[in-house]
């Protein structure tokens, strides 16, 4: 493919703060987008149909399913959860980077199906600063949090599969290392040969 951007895949367990450093590095590098994903859960408080995801019924996510719509799928937590192909790959065709912030089921499938995928994984900087994260505004009793804990614990154990590592300590630290891997897989010869084609020819005459 021809000045095509990068795809990247954004696996985090709950609370290590995935969500907000991706709209960080959206707001500060440009050429860089990210995959609003179809879903079948219940939108939350604060959430706005076609922002956080494209929220959709069990019948219209199977059917989408059904006609091949999604890169990749999965259950996550009880509700399902599929990225459009052809927004991804339309975006990618037009030279911009593409980030999906997807879990580790999620993350396997794209790079199977598509190898050059760069999988970054999100950690939190110790078990007890995510433990306060999950513990939230105090409202749920421990039982909840250990269960919230034991997924953040499973989701983690995936970090092994991802091709580079953002441990989330200091947000605009974790920030700069973020931007840091976009810019550096900008700067790969084959990317440079497709966005300085002419200047190169220029240099060689
Ligand atoms: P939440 O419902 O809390 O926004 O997300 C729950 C989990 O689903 C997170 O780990 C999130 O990364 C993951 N997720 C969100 N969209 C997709 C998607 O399109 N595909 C996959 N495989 N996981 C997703």
């Amino acid at each position: 493919m021809s000045n095509s951007g990068t795809l990247y895949t954004v696996s985090a367990p709950s609370g290590a703060g995935k969500t907000s450093l991706v709209k960080a590095l959206i707001d500060t590098l440009s050429d860089v987008q990210v995959s609003i994903s179809h879903t079948t859960r219940a939108m939350r408080p604060g959430e706005e149909d076609g922002v956080n995801y494209h929220f959709v019924s069990q019948d219209t996510f199977q059917d989408m399913l059904a006609k091949g719509a999604f890169l990749e799928h999965a259950e996550v937590f009880g509700n399902w959860y599929g990225t459009s192909q052809a927004w991804v790959e339309n975006t990618l065709a037009n030279g911009g980077d593409v980030i999906l912030e997807i879990d580790w089921q999620g993350a396997q499938q794209v790079k199977r199906l598509m190898p050059h995928t760069q999988g970054i994984f999100i950690l939190p900087p110790s078990q007890t600063a995510l433990r306060q994260r999950l513990t939230g505004r105090g409202q749920d009793d421990d039982s909840i949090i250990d269960g919230r804990m034991a997924e953040a614990v499973s989701e983690m154990s995936h970090y092994v599969e991802a091709d580079f590592i953002l441990i989330n300590d200091d947000f605009d630290e974790a920030l700069i290392d973020f931007a840091a891997i976009l810019r550096g897989q900008r700067l790969q010869q084959g990317k440079q040969q497709q966005r300085h084609k002419t200047l190169l020819q220029e240099l060689l005459k």
